[in-house]
Order: structure tokens, then sequence, then C-alpha cells
């Protein structure tokens, strides 16, 4: 069953030449050297591939979830690191903008953001405040035709090439979750800063930072929404960014499985092809019928976010199994290739030190099954 168009087959393949073509040459040195290929960055923006779900008066595709989930999955193909940034600045940032800004806030930073002139972010973890993620302490204090936000963020997807951020602050500190606002913050205002990115397990380069804020001076024509609505604002993106974020963890699950077809093909042991071995055939047909199960799930909620941006329990469904079966995809095909799935050499082994972080970003695992339990509760009373 084909459940893309024709339109979605053909960025498909745009994406999955440049992947193949371009992506993977720098793959390796992301991983080494902790490296982001800018450049590479603004070539998929050239190419139409950053703003996907953005309208065309603002430089954007016009086109779906379903489109942005399909860039990811094959950008995650090559590079899951390079995923998680595109998406990062394609839907945690510039989606939500989108979505939420008024005209003459899309007229100044939507373009920019679509063709990949600036880099965004997302700012709304703190060292202490992550799945609490209404606990922030970051204040914006009203002064005159500005807020004045001070604080630090932790944990931010491009946050040391960051151009734009779309950052969270409390403007009623004593109002807990309906004292929060949400900003359109450009990283080069005085008093903003960025440690050096964060050192990880995976994911690497794609590069992870801090943000500190000293008295930052923010316009209110920057405020994203209402003052004191930035819970609205957040909670509109989430169940979309999981849908969106699923698609990465469905790419490495696709990853495991060529690179395990096409070694046991290849490696003979007790004269024979390893993939006559019953127990390396249970493995591929696990992870095929698995990662089969992953890309329906991921491509339901997409379809179900394109009509409702609120159907988090489909989203959390979606990231909940890709990500948890790509992390056991990635494992498993490190142990069909034997001693070599443990070297570098055969690239296997960094998706799964990439796979594990789609259990944790976007919300665990374990809040992703308190909202799925919650709704569905709430839908038989
Ligand atoms: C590489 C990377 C990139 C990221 N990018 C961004 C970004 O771009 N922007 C951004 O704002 N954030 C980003 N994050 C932050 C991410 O969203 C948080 O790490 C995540 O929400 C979890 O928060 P925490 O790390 O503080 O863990 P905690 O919330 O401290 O959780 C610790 C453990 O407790 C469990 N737990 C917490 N609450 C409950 C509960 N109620 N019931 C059961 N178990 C619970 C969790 O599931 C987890 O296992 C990123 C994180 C990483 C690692």
């Amino acid at each position: 069953m084909n459940i893309f168009s024709e339109e979605h087959q053909i960025i498909q393949e745009t994406v999955r030449d440049f992947a193949v073509e371009k992506l993977d040459k720098v793959a390796e040195k992301m991983d080494k050297e902790d490296y982001f290929p800018l450049e590479l960055f603004r070539e998929i923006g050239e190419l139409g591939l950053l703003g996907p779900t953005i309208h065309p008066d603002y430089e954007g595709a016009g086109a779906d979830y379903i489109t942005q989930g399909i860039i990811l999955e094959e950008l995650s193909r090559i590079s899951p690191a390079f995923a998680l940034s595109v998406g990062a600045h394609s839907n945690l940032c510039l989606d939500n903008i989108f979505r939420n800004a008024n005209e003459i806030q899309r007229q100044k930073y939507v373009p920019d953001l679509v063709t990949g002139k600036k880099v965004g972010c997302l700012a709304l973890t703190e060292p202490n405040s992550g799945s609490d993620a209404m606990g922030l302490k970051t204040t914006a204090v009203e002064e005159g035709d500005f807020y004045i936000l001070s604080g630090s963020k932790t944990f931010i997807t491009n946050a040391p090439i960051g151009d734009i951020a779309l950052i969270y602050a409390k403007t009623n500190p004593s109002a807990g979750g309906k004292g929060v606002t949400a900003f359109i913050m450009p990283m080069n205002t005085k008093g903003v800063t960025t440690g050096k990115p964060m050192e990880k397990m995976g994911m690497r380069g794609s590069l992870t930072g801090e943000i500190f804020l000293e008295d930052v001076a923010i316009p209110k024509e920057n405020i994203l929404g209402q003052v004191n609505n930035g819970r609205s604002v957040a909670m509109s993106g989430l169940a979309i960014e999981r849908a969106v974020l699923a698609a990465i963890s469905l790419g490495i699950s696709k990853t495991a499985l060529d690179i395990s077809l096409k070694y046991s093909s290849e490696r003979h042991q007790f004269g024979k092809p390893i993939n006559e071995f019953q127990l390396i055939k249970e493995k591929i047909a696990n992870m095929y019928t698995e990662t089969q199960a992953s890309h329906f799930l991921v491509y339901w909620a997409l379809s179900e976010i394109e009509t409702n941006h609120n159907a988090n329990k489909e989203s959390c469904a979606s990231i909940m199994h890709a990500s948890e079966k790509s992390t056991i995809h990635a494992l498993d095909a490190i142990q069909i290739l034997g001693g070599y799935g443990y070297m570098k050499e055969y690239k296997i082994e960094k998706f799964a030190r990439d796979a594990k972080l789609l259990e944790i970003g976007a919300g665990t695992t374990e809040v992703r099954k308190i909202i799925i339990a919650r709704e569905l509760i709430k839908e038989i009373k």
C-alpha cells in the first residue's frame, strides 16, 4: 500500500538523491568532529526543503506534514543528526512561528528561515525544567516597549549556530503555566550568549547548546501570540513536533534493516551466508515487521495532524513506537554484523547512538505513555 501522492514521491526522490550524493560524504565528519554542514543546510533551503509546511506567500512549499516527515525520514537514513537539526529548524522553530505569528512577524522572520539564510531553534527546556516544561524559571519583566529576559536554557538544538530562537519565559511567575509568554528572539540581541556545543553520545553534528540571557531587551512586537498565553503556543506545536520527529526514528530503522540484509547475505560462516541461520532470520523478520508498523504509524499520525494539530495520543503513539524500535533495530543490526558492527567503519554503531535520543527529546517515552493513557481515559468518561 503506497500512502504517498505523486508530489510526495517526487520530494522523496529529491531528498534521497541529496542525502546519498551529498550528505553521505559528510556524515562521518559530522559524527567524528561534531561538525554541522551549514553549506548543505543552505543548499536544502534553496531546494525548498526547509519550509515544506509554510505558505508559498512566504517562500514556503505549501505542502503537508507528511511531506515534512518524508524529508526527515530520507535525511535520517543517511544522517539522523542532520535530520534532527533540520527538524528543529523547520518544525520546532519555523512552523511554530508561522502558525502563531501576526502578519508583520511573518513578513519579517519567515522567509529567511524558509530559505535557510537564518537558522532557527526552539528554546523551552531549562536546567531544572524538562518534562515539567512549564516549570521554567526564565523571567520576562515588562519595561516600556520591551520585556527584559533573564535566565538560561539548555539542550537546545541549533543554539550554537542559531540566528532566531522561539523562546519561552515567565511574564507572571506566580501564575505557573498560565504566566508563560513566547517570544521571537534574534540570537544577536545584546545579553544573549551561548556556551560551546555540548558533548553528546550521539546525534553528533547536530549542535546542541545552552543559551544564557542577561537582561535581554526584547521588543513587545516580538511577542508570539498573546502575553501569558505561551503555554498554548507551546502546546499547539507539541503534537506536531512529535509526529514529525518520529520520522527520524523510522529512517534509522530502515537503515538498520538495509545494512542487516546486505551484510547477512554477504557474510559467510560455517560454509554458508549467515542469513541462512534461523536466529538471524528471526531478527530480520522482526525488524521488517516492526519497521513497517513504524512506517504506517508515522504517516498515519502525520495525516491525523494535518486535520487536528492536537492529535496528541496519535503522535505520542507514533514516536513512542518508532523510537523504541529504532534503538532495538540499530542494536540488532550491530549484533548481525558481529565484531564488524562494533567498528565505526561499518557505520551502524553511530545509528544506535543516534536512535536513543528520540526516546528522550520531544518529551520522553514515559511522558508519551502518560499522555496516551490520559487521553484514552478521558474519551471513555
Ligand atoms: C540532544 C537533545 C536535543 C534537544 N533539543 C531540544 C530543543 O531543541 N529545544 C528544547 O527546548 N529542548 C530540547 N531538548 C530537551 C528535551 O526535550 C528534554 O531533555 C526532555 O524533555 C526531557 O527533559 P529532561 O532531560 O530534563 O529529563 P527529566 O524531565 O528530568 O526526566 C528524567 C526522567 O524522569 C522521567 N519523568 C519525568 N517526569 C515523569 C513523570 N511525570 N512520570 C514518569 N516519569 C517521569 C523522564 O521520563 C526521564 O526518564 C533536547 C534534548 C536533547 C538530549
